[in-house]
């Protein structure tokens, strides 16, 4: 790519995505789409239908550095600064772990849950990093009230920015903290109709084998939860129950191979009726649920 050259929109497109294909990115095609859209500030589909367009020298100079790092593998959602989630655009920054579509079962659960109850429903969202799961789950029921808590401020900055962003802010409360300790249980909520949190749950052998993407660029705080993965779990899993009412739920997200360690530690709790589980579209185990009796 020079900048002598006269580039249109189609056939920089066709370069990024070639180059981005050489460096082994995953998805070169889709990555040069949201790459070259967030420089244009164009929709992805507004580049088809501005296929011969020029791009300014200007335009090409910030594409120039994007297409760079995209190339030594740092995620596109940090260069484009946005992602998809649960059909609905997240800010993303690189202070918190990218949403990943795995999650949207989560969210999806969450919100059937709590269409089967009346009433105004309060939930925690534990971990909530960019937010995503707090933002879906009030953008799709809307009689609830949700605190959310991280213990990292800089992802509540972003969390607080798609708060913003989806008109929010009197339903979602951000608290920075450890797990609970932010809520204040007189002044916040008695106790909660359901609990969702997706937890850092990578044990030490897998962080160490994660894509570069994933393990160079985003925050080991939010991935990695000790030798088995399953520190954070044990953390949640002992105090959670005091936090909710009776007939109330936790869900919980899930490593492919945590659903017995898991399920395991939520029936030692022994507050807990109904516990299941289930299976993502890449037939990983995904979710756990726990009814509390
Ligand atoms: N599923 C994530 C990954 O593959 C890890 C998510 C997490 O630790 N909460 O990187």
């Amino acid at each position: 790519m020079t900048t002598n050259d006269v580039w249109t929109i189609q056939k920089l497109l066709n370069w990024v995505a070639e180059y981005l294909k050489n460096k082994g990115v995953d998805s070169p095609r889709l990555s040069a789409e949201i790459l070259l859209s967030s420089v244009l500030g164009l929709k992805r589909i507004e580049l088809y239908t501005q296929f011969e367009k020029i791009v300014t020298e200007e335009q090409l100079a910030g594409l120039h550095d994007l297409v760079e790092r995209a190339g030594k593998h740092e995620p596109i959602a940090y260069l484009a600064g946005k992602t998809g989630f649960y059909s609905l655009e997240l800010d993303i920054t690189a202070d918190c772990m990218i949403p990943r579509p795995e999650t949207e079962l989560l969210v999806e659960r969450a919100i059937e849950f709590l269409r089967t109850r009346s009433g105004k429903q309060f939930v925690c969202d534990l971990c909530t990093g960019s937010g995503c799961i707090a933002v879906a789950i009030a953008r799709n029921y809307h009689d609830c009230q949700i605190i959310a808590t991280d213990i990292c401020d800089a992802a509540l900055s972003v969390a607080a920015k798609n708060v913003e962003k989806h008109g929010l802010k009197e339903r979602i409360k951000l608290l920075c903290g450890d797990l609970f300790d932010p809520i204040m249980p007189q002044l916040d909520v008695e106790k909660f109709d359901l609990i969702v949190c997706n937890p850092p749950y990578v044990s030490a052998a897998e962080f160490e084998k994660l894509d570069k993407n994933v393990k160079d660029y985003e925050p080991k705080l939010a991935l990695f939860a000790g030798d088995e993965g399953l520190d954070i779990y044990r953390r949640i899993i002992e105090r959670v129950g005091t936090f909710l009412k009776s007939d109330a739920a936790v869900m919980l997200e899930i490593g492919y191979n945590q659903r017995q360690a898991v399920k395991q530690l939520l029936e030692q709790a022994g507050c807990f009726g109904g516990i299941t589980t289930e299976k993502d579209h890449f037939d990983n185990d995904r979710i756990v649920i726990a009814k509390k009796i």
